[in-house]
């Protein structure tokens, strides 16, 4: 059985015997500030003849905070708590809106060399009500000017390893009346998992990114094993593939982590370019944010501009993402917790 804060209206409403009630519930968990650690004894709008037996089957799913540290950005690190299970939750402010970082497994599945979370091993899968129950700590936190409008799977896991609890979650957060977030402003990111992908492309109206890093298979299998199972040309295959499909209309962001020397040249930006070609694709570039013992370099702030003056060049709709939270190691690629639920771990202390 699903649980607050994971529950559709359909499945409330069910639940409640009417889809007002279930309505009035929704809007009253969102509007609580702090977000409370319980469900009320009473719910506005609900007769207690029908909430009281509810409540007795029903519970919220909230973390515990285990540690907060706040960049001088304004980006906001969460260690949180599930009943012994450790995840990071990002809230990372900008003009007029917050976009939160939501992790989607307890460790990973993959083992990306660049990536911190990889130290972690694989934990377990995180439930759509825990995805949901870190948007809504996070969102509870987010000043009034900057609403918390934007949700990124870009935390802790693969998205596409536990894709029915994702599509789950997306389905919720995308609801009205509330959070009623826009799918374009919600947006899936996968290491390339061919066939939850191609799922993902199917059944989601939310936005995709794919964390590329590469221009060539044999650099990206050095940082990213399972190109061997699906090379770059079969995830590029099924983007051009929905993008001929139209049903989404949607464009595709292309992570692309830079590491110095090894795919930062001038021939991968050409690569890439070609390698794009024909999907509406906007990238993003990712300066790498280093953890110790990868053997892995930053490129040089001069090598991350030229390399993306050559891309926009040639009609490639290119950001750079310069780290944001990289004092509290709260960047891509560097959420990892301590195993014993103590909160941040050396390799992810401040530096
Ligand atoms: N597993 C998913 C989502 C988590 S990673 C995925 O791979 O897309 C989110 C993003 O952070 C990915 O684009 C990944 O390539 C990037 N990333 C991981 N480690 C990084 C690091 N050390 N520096 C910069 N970006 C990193």
């Amino acid at each position: 059985m699903r649980h607050f804060p994971a529950l559709t209206v359909d499945e409330l409403a069910l639940e409640l015997g009417s889809r007002t009630r279930a309505i009035e519930a929704i809007k009253w968990l969102y509007a609580q500030r702090p977000l409370p650690t319980a469900l009320p004894d009473d719910m506005p709008g609900v007769t207690h003849r029908v909430w009281k037996p509810f409540l007795a089957r029903q519970k919220l799913i909230t973390p515990k905070v285990t540690e907060r540290q706040e960049s001088a950005d304004g980006t906001t690190k969460y260690a949180l708590d599930f009943e012994g299970t450790n995840v990071e939750t990002v809230r990372i402010p900008a003009k007029g809106r917050s976009t939160i970082c939501v992790s989607s497994q307890a460790g990973c599945t993959r083992k990306c060399t660049f990536c911190a979370t990889k130290e972690l091993g694989f934990i377990r899968q995180l439930k759509a009500e825990e995805m949901i129950a870190q948007y809504l700590l996070a969102r509870s936190e987010a000043p009034a000017a900057q609403p918390a409008s934007n949700v990124v799977f870009m935390g802790m896991g693969e998205p596409m390893d536990n894709l029915d609890e994702v599509l789950h979650a997306v389905d919720v957060l995308t609801q009205s009346p509330a959070p009623q977030l826009r799918h374009v402003s919600v947006t899936v990111s996968t290491s390339g998992v061919l066939p939850g992908l191609k799922r993902f492309l199917a059944e989601s109206k939310a936005s995709l990114a794919l964390s590329l890093n590469a221009t060539t298979d044999e650099v990206r299998a050095q940082v990213m094993p399972q190109t061997k199972s699906w090379p770059i040309a079969s995830l590029l295959e099924a983007l051009r593939e929905d993008a001929a499909r139209r049903a989404n209309k949607r464009d595709y962001f292309i992570e692309y982590v830079l590491f110095g020397g090894l795919n930062d040249t001038d021939a991968d930006a050409d690569r890439l370019v070609k390698l794009l070609e024909g999907i509406p694709s906007r990238v993003n570039l990712i300066p790498y944010n280093p953890y110790p013992g990868t053997g892995l370099e930053t490129p040089s702030p001069e090598r991350v501009m030229a390399f993306h003056a050559r891309v926009v060049k040639q009609g490639l709709l290119t950001l750079i993402r310069w780290p944001r939270g990289r004092e509290i190691a709260a960047a891509c690629g560097q959420l990892v917790l301590s195993r014993d639920g103590s909160g941040f771990s050396p390799l992810s202390a401040p530096a």
